[in-house]
């Protein structure tokens, strides 16, 4: 029987969706397998088919009991020869399995990862029997996934001691390093890798930098006003009620939905959601663990996530029906602190652990027992501790068994036992290194997404490269997409390269030389392009910038020309943001450098200047021409520019006002670069408030409508 025929008998489906075929076609050749693919994907097919054409059993490994026996009910109901083995079956239901599988009447059985803990178990396999091994939720494997289960490690090992059968390993969150730690564990000879369909092509994904909470209010506001049912993820608790606070008046369907609420008022609110009794959840990462409402519209990253594994599933959220909708990161670099500090709970170091060990002993009864709120035990560490980095230091000693947590009767409290008696906590076998690393893994996992809230390149593109699916195409649908459908990347003129050259020199300058064409950043590009337009604030005065030979070399060009020559030296790789610190800093590339020096030409998607830039003389002469005078630089598209000068000045002379009243010319210049499509989209550039958007932003709209 081929693979689609069993397709159509088994499964009653018409045809594969892609790459189903090839995976299957894959396995059926005993080749080890890695399929990476989101959830609703259709990975399970990938396995469950092959099972039932190759000749002995095919074993896998999932690790929840509840979804293993909802598989196994749906095979079972199908008509197909599948069983389970796990802890939860008397010793005849186990052994009952093990017959089928020894006598080949079952083809497909469902196992618990512990299971391989026992020797037993794995004597009892017949050696010859097992055809395929097939690892659910592959991710759990690795100690970077979000889900490590320590139980998974031993698989490779499982392996081998089933007679080597061919492996295949499923998971919809492999970021490439999680993948390498797949293969390695599993020992997977050449896979054949697929990494497919996390492209979501109906979403629209934008990183909008913020400034301040009126910023993102302000966003949130457009974007209830333009979409009615949408998701607005917070960080913090705190940060659920205050914004929800400040969006009540808008609509009345607002909802908060966090971890400090009750079991019921959580699933009060959850139905709520998912029966359209309320359109917009302010929320922590707490909700959405079986959301499955379709027309989610937007979802809003009030601050920045921890991780792009998170922010994706999050955003994912948006426009199950397949309708187009938003997905919108509100980015402010300050929100960093935030996650900074979820990272330093999540991650206790050794001695903390010890110490948390040791208190729970002297606070011990007679059983051996605490009932301890963590702030209470914070509180007896004596000093200033992360109440997170408290409690996660009791999920590791409980994860290695040397406490254990129970609950207590009537109280949301849990009781911790000591299991390692007369031990001290110095002596705890505690890996610190792991610990270690796996710290710096959280800290690399924020720090893309930072690298992400910079990126000048299609958003869509960058999340796929993330996760190692490389054929993605520019989206066309997000910021970075939109805002470059008018950049084109060209050769600079002679003019235009001094230009970069300065540009890339100012930044030279405030950094430090390391040799090598290696530069350190010590800046932020704002104060790099403050320092260039020979700003005099005190920031730059009182830091001695201006006595730099690069300060204000610049100047003539105007601060949207240069704004716009940075974003170009970004987009062409020759700056880059640095997302270490606490503030983003500037550098200089080692491509960055060369441009510098002259010794390497390059194309960029650089801003249009008029004809010979303004001589200084002009340029200290322009500050005082007036909020009228035409500006000389940063203009992208000039004849739509000119038509809106033509529109205000109409609008002007019937109103008799200056023309500045209607828009001044740095919203002229913005709206003939960004050509926003609708009122929202316009209401995202600084100088177009409520005021003008009936009034006279349409004529504008249209204009620019008829000429982009
Ligand atoms: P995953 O394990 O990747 O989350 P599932 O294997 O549970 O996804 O599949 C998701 C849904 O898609 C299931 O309802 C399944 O029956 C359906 N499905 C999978 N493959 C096909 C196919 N080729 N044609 C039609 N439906 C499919």
């Amino acid at each position: 029987m081929t693979p689609e025929e069993a397709l159509q008998k088994h499964f009653g489906m018409p045809s594969f969706r892609a790459p189903q075929g090839d995976i299957i076609k894959a396995v059926l050749e005993k080749k080890d397998t890695l399929v990476v693919m989101p959830t609703g994907g259709g990975k399970s097919l990938c396995f469950q088919l092959p099972a039932l054409l190759l000749p002995g059993v095919t074993l896998v490994v999932s690790p929840l009991i509840a979804l293993m026996k909802d598989q196994v009910d749906a095979l079972q109901a199908r008509g197909l020869p599948a069983g389970l083995l796990n802890s939860s079956q008397t010793l005849e239901q186990q052994r009952e399995t093990l017959d089928g599988i020894r006598n080949n009447t079952l083809k497909i059985v469902y196992v618990a990862p512990e299971r391989f803990r026992s020797k037993f178990f794995l004597n009892a396999l017949p050696k010859d029997a097992i055809s395929l091994f097939a690892i659910d939720e592959a991710h759990c494997l690795s100690q970077w996934g979000h889900d490590f289960r320590p139980d998974y490690m031993r698989l490779g090992e499982a392996r081998k001691a089933i007679g080597n059968p061919p492996c295949i390993a499923l998971t919809a969150t492999a970021t490439p390093e999680v993948q390498v730690d797949i293969k390695k564990s599993l020992e997977m000879s050449h896979p054949a890798e697929f990494v497919a369909g996390f492209a979501r092509d109906n979403l629209s994904f934008n990183v909008r930098q913020t400034n301040s909470d009126r910023d993102k209010l302000q966003a949130i506001e457009s974007l209830i006003k333009q979409h009615t049912t949408g998701i607005i993820y917070c960080a913090t608790r705190k940060s659920v009620d205050a914004v929800a606070k400040k969006i009540e008046h808008l609509t009345s369907s607002v909802m908060r939905y966090h971890g400090g609420l009750s079991d019921s008022e959580r699933s009060a609110a959850q139905d709520r959601f998912m029966n359209g009794g309320a359109n917009i959840v302010v929320a922590t990462n707490a909700f959405g663990m079986g959301i499955d409402r379709s027309d989610i519209r937007f979802v809003c990253h009030y601050e920045m996530p921890g991780s792009v594994e998170a922010y994706y599933q999050e955003g994912g959220r948006a426009g199950r029906d397949g309708q187009p909708s938003v997905c919108e990161m509100l980015f402010s670099y300050a929100d960093k602190r935030v996650q900074d500090f979820f990272i330093e709970g999540a991650n206790p170091g050794k001695t903390l652990i010890a110490e948390i060990f040791d208190l729970l002993c002297a606070e011990s009864d007679e059983n051996h027992e605490v009932r301890l709120p963590v702030d209470d035990l914070c509180e007896r560490v004596g000093r200033k501790v992360n109440p997170m980095a408290v409690s996660s230091a009791i999920s590791v000693l409980s994860r290695q068994n040397w406490i254990e947590r129970f609950d207590i009767p009537g109280k949301r409290l849990k009781g911790t036992r000591i299991k390692q008696l007369g031990q001290s906590g110095r002596n705890l076998p505690i890996d610190g290194e792991a610990l270690g690393i796996k710290a710096k893994r959280d800290e690399e996992r924020l720090k893309a997404v930072i690298h992400f809230a910079y990126a000048q390149t299609c958003r869509q593109k960058w999340i796929l490269d993330y996760f190692g699916e490389r054929n993605g195409a520019n989206c066309k649908r997000c910021d970075s997409c939109r805002q470059s459908k008018n950049r084109e990347s060209r050769k600079p003129s002679k003019d235009e390269f001094t230009l970069v050259q300065k540009a890339l020199s100012g930044v030279a300058r405030m950094s430090r030389n390391l040799g090598d064409d290696e530069w350190e950043p010590r800046f932020g590009k704002r104060k790099i392009i403050q320092c260039l337009l020979g700003s005099q604030v005190a920031a730059i005065r009182d830091s001695g910038l201006d006595q730099l030979s690069t300060h204000g070399i610049l100047k003539s060009e105007g601060s949207v020309y240069v704004d716009a020559l940075f974003e170009a030296l970004e987009r062409a790789g020759l700056v880059q943001v640095i997302a270490d610190g606490n503030y983003p800093l500037l550098k200089l590339t080692p491509t960055g450098a060369r441009v510098m020096r002259g010794t390497e030409k390059i194309a960029l998607e650089l801003p249009e200047r008029t004809a010979g830039a303004l001589s200084s003389k002009q340029a200290g002469a322009s500050k005082t021409a007036g909020r009228n005078s035409a500006p000389t630089t940063g203009i992208l598209d000039r004849r739509l520019y000119g038509l809106l000068v033509g529109q205000r000045a109409k609008m002007a002379a019937k109103t008799g006002k200056p023309a500045f009243t209607v828009f001044s010319n740095a919203v002229l210049v913005e709206l003939a670069n960004k050509k926003p499509a609708n009122k929202t989209e316009a209401l995202e550039i600084k100088g177009i408030g409520p005021a003008k958007l009936n009034s006279v932003l349409p004529e504008f709209l249209q204009i620019i409508k008829q000429n982009s």
